[in-house]
């Protein structure tokens, strides 16, 4: 192809610049950085985008078809920190080096692409995310069902899914992946505007090629046995995900070894507003970069995130955010946190021995790619070390999993013998400074160094002789690297130098002479130097190739590592903070004996603990109180305990039984999307609709001040029918925080229907808190003391509780009668029958005549005036 190019377009270039061209072409929307030397240089459209977006000098180079080229440059040394930049901000870099030799090539030395990072497929240590996973994701949609791979580059797992188009939402906002590959052609709304979009020709998605391509890349005849059977999109984004994934790291996937299939009820389902409110990983004002997870903000994974290594950190950011609905894994946890923490701080020596542990899940992935460097080896040896230590650091005959661990921290002692054998004890930091091979591994290398090293006894030697011989005694041979070998002798000496000294530099007060024996060794030790290097480099890619076939190996102890890391991490929180085991079974409901919040408990010094109760027989707990009373505090920790507990951690509670949970709703009213141009309200009612529409008996939801977005009659009667559809069809587990006092009346309604309320006392006209959940409606909403606490002006709060009074007397007149008729109207069949011995309000006139319509036995006409008459009859009461 670069022929036909070079003698066409390109003939008007200088060649260098023809083949700068010819490689930019099969890459028109990346980025090329092209190596020249010290510099990674970017021509044209490239240098101009370049420029802008790192801020870098904008620059020109030569002509180019008699027009000069603009150029813009990077420092070699200084690559990790723009690349960091870029893909940031969603950009793809693709890395053109010099392959060829500079000394034997004619015209521009070779070069070729060699990697192409792109936002999901990073694998530099410097540039992915410490504590969360960068994940490269393929979508494909049809009318049906949208087809899902993902794969986590750094880990080499990858997952397929099918999934439906109302919860792809959902899922994105649980993975978070950096960069998402879809077919040309779809619609762009598939992908979040925050995640960088990348389009590939839709034939690369072909199901029945992506099929083959998992095959062979999995080595088997069949996918069935990865739960594959039924597939079809999700095959076709897989097989586009690994060619992807493959033309950007220029090599094959070999360490990508485990696939599994999604089949989307394995976790309890958090939708993406209930993860952003129940501050997993975020807080609700974080911004939603995944840079920030992990953050020192308030969420509760910095409260849990303890972990040692940053593949703990990981490992415990996944667990948060997927509790398990299938209870034997939480369980498995919970007995391993157990463990470490009978009776002592059992957790306290592995953490200790994870000190010396590095990030072997990353280096193993560079392992595989050949991109790790000697210090990463060199952290892979000491880690490697350190696991059988950790192994026996765990108390182990006591907990199956600890113990399943334990054995998975066997290492590979082939591997970690070829690292103690070939690498150098300290290597340095880069092959091309040398010192990364061991001495003693390779004669030819050895001997090699040997010229250098026992340069120092030659020159010694040489000095000696030549005092002799001159007769100057404080004649110096020395060496720098700018000068190289020099004999020094003092200006007061210089009528004794020998013919054969050849002057190499003057100083103030000496000069610098070269002989033809010290030029002779000095050549000999430069060139060994440079022997010794290009050997060095050799020796290293022999290594790098002798280590790929553990990598598997390497993944598995890394799993183990992270495992423990974050169960000790869990049990070392336990401990300190009090947590305890809850239990996990089959009978339906949620008890929590004094529960906290686990993440304000730890902020404010005298957090109230509270029970929660909620199952079959009580399942919607209408939560009443003064504003700042607690009623958020309450609902979300409940909600985060329930998640602890599916997650295998301890909670904060005295005590905690759940039966089984499908999933976690919550909807916290009047919150602003503006971000996304909907009105608050409408944000409000699109989340409860899908509340209505999806939550079960096992469902956890918490609904906190709905209809606040609306007018007070409109929000008071959405709230309540929402209230009654969750009692009556969803049967859902429910804590209905409101500041609508009227919808205390469902208890009455309903007995699976609860009233509870953060009790307050009033004090000197104002208002105490007790942050204590109480039996009962609350009785005032404490709305002006509250004002008064603020600092709201008295003649304010005066005029307030004036016109307070005012209203009341008016709400006992119309509002009553007003949501009776609604309440009323809108109770469908017998469970809308009040309670035995509750009192109701006398009847309004106007239902009792509704009521003796018979609307089967009207004719048209006779309903067009009995309609009439309802009418007349309203317009008198007005
Ligand atoms: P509400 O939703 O009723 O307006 P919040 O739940 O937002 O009230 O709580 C308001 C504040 O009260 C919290 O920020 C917290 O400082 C405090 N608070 C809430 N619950 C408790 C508790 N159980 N113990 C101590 N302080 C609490
Ligand atoms: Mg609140």
């Amino acid at each position: 192809m670069s022929a036909k190019i070079l003698s066409g377009d390109f003939a008007g270039h200088t060649p260098m610049m023809a083949q700068y061209l010819s490689i930019k072409a099969g890459h028109p929307n990346t980025l090329v950085f092209y190596r020249m030397g010290d510099f990674y240089e970017m021509f044209f459209g490239d240098a101009e985008k370049a420029s802008r977006l790192l801020d870098i000098t904008l620059t020109k180079r030569g002509q180019s078809n008699g027009v000069p080229i603009p150029m813009a440059g990077v420092p070699v040394v200084a690559l990790e920190q723009h690349l960091a930049k870029l893909v940031k901000l969603g950009e793809a870099v693709a890395i053109c080096e010099q392959i060829g030799d500079p000394a034997t090539s004619k015209g521009p030395v070779e070069r070729k692409v060699v990697r192409i990072i792109t936002a999901g497929t990073i694998t530099d240590q410097g540039l992915l995310p410490e504590k969360s996973d960068a994940l490269l994701m393929a979508l494909v949609p049809d009318k049906r069902l949208v087809g899902a791979a993902w794969l986590n580059l750094a880990s080499g797992q990858l997952v397929l899914a099918e999934i439906a188009p109302g919860r792809l939402a959902h899922e994105l906002e649980r993975l978070r992946p950096a960069e998402i590959i879809v077919p040309d052609g779809s619609d762009a709304g598939l992908v979040p505007q925050m995640i960088a979009r990348t389009v590939q020709n839709a034939w690369n998605f072909d199901p029945r090629a992506g099929e083959r391509t998992l095959q062979e890349h999995f080595k088997a005849a069949t996918l069935d046995g990865f739960g594959c059977a039924g597939l079809t999109l999700a095959l076709g984004a897989a097989g586009a995900l690994l060619k992807y994934a493959e033309s950007t790291q220029g090599r094959s996937m070999s360490h990508v070894h485990s696939l599994s299939v999604e089949t989307g009820d394995e976790y309890l389902v958090l939708d993406a507003v209930t993860r952003r409110n129940l501050e997993i990983t975020e807080t609700l004002r974080g911004s939603s970069a995944p840079a920030a997870r992990g953050g020192p903000a308030p969420t509760l994974f910095a409260t849990l995130d303890v972990c040692i290594t940053s593949m703990g950190s990981r490992a415990l950011g996944h667990w948060l955010h997927h509790p398990l609905r299938d209870r034997r894994i939480p369980q498995e946890r919970q007995a391993a946190i157990g463990a470490l923490t009978s009776g002592e701080k059992l957790f306290e020596t592995p953490r200790r021995v994870l000190r010396d542990v590095s990030d072997i899940e990353r280096i193993a992935t560079r392992v595989a790619l050949g991109s790790v460097r000697p210090r990463e080896l060199s952290a892979l040896r000491t880690s490697l070390k350190a696991a059988p230590s950790l192994g026996s650091s765990l108390p182990l005959g006591q907990d199956a999993l600890l113990e399943r661990l334990a054995a998975d921290l066997a290492i590979p002692v082939a591997c970690l013998d070829l690292l103690d054998t070939r690498l150098h004890p300290d290597p340095s930091a880069r092959v091309q400074d040398g010192g990364v091979i061991a001495a003693g591994f390779d004669a030819d290398l050895d001997e090699l160094r040997g010229l250098t090293t026992n340069a120092g006894d030659f020159l010694v030697a040489l000095e000696a002789r030549e005092r002799e011989r001159t007769n100057i005694p404080n004649l110096r041979v020395e060496y720098n690297r700018v000068h190289g070998y020099y004999i020094e002798v003092t200006h007061s000496h210089t009528q004794k130098i020998p013919d054969d000294y050849r002057r190499r530099q003057t100083l103030k007060n000496a000069e610098r002479y070269i002989t033809p024996e010290l030029k002779a060794f000095e050549d000999k030790a430069l060139s060994a130097e440079s022997k010794a290097l290009a050997r060095e480099k050799a020796l290293y890619e022999e290594l790098l190739e002798a280590l790929r076939p553990h990598v598997a190996a390497l993944q598995r102890v890394a799993r183990a590592v992270a495992q423990i890391d974050a169960l000790a991490a869990l049990a070392e929180r336990a401990w300190m903070l009090d947590w305890r085991a809850p239990v996990l079974d089959d009978t339906p409901g949620i008890e929590i004996k004094a529960g906290r919040h686990p993440v304000i408990a730890h902020q404010i010094s005298d957090f109230v603990p509270n029970d929660c109760a909620l199952n079959p027989a009580r399942r919607l707990l209408l939560v009443t109180g003064p504003n700042m009373g607690g009623k958020s505090t309450y609902m979300r920790q409940t909600a985060l305990i329930t998640l602890l507990a599916y997650a295998g951690s301890f909670v904060p509670a005295e005590a905690a039984r759940f039966g089984p949970v499908d999933r976690i709703f919550t909807r916290i009213g009047a919150a602003d999307d503006l971000a996304q141009g909907r009105s608050t309200f409408m944000v409000e009612m699109t989340e409860s609709a899908a509340i209505l529409n999806s939550a079960t008996k096992q469902s956890l939801v918490l609904m906190d001040e709905v209809g606040r977005g609306t007018s007070t009659f409109d929000g008071l009667a959405l709230a309540w029918a929402i209230a009654r559809r969750l009692i009556e069809t969803n049967q859902s587990y429910t804590l209905f925080a409101t500041h609508y006092f009227e919808l205390t009346q469902l208890a009455a309604e309903y007995t699976e229907a609860v009233n509870l309320h953060l009790a307050a006392a009033e004090h000197d006209g104002g208002v105490i808190f007790l942050h204590e959940v109480r039996d009962g409606p609350a009785s005032q909403s404490y709305g002006l003391q509250v004002a008064q606490l603020a600092g709201v002006p008295q003649a304010v709060i005066r005029a307030a509780r004036k016109h307070l009074t005012d209203l009341e007397e008016q709400a006992v007149r119309v509002t009553r009668p007003q949501l009776d008729l609604f309440a009323t109207g809108s109770a469908s069949g017998s469970s809308a029958a009040p309670a035995d011995g509750v009192s109701q309000p006398p009847e309004h006139p106007l239902i009792e005549r509704l009521r003796a319509i018979k609307p089967d036995e009207l004719t048209p006409r006779a309903a067009l005036d009995a309609l009439y008459a309802l009418r007349e009859e309203i317009d008198k009461h007005a």
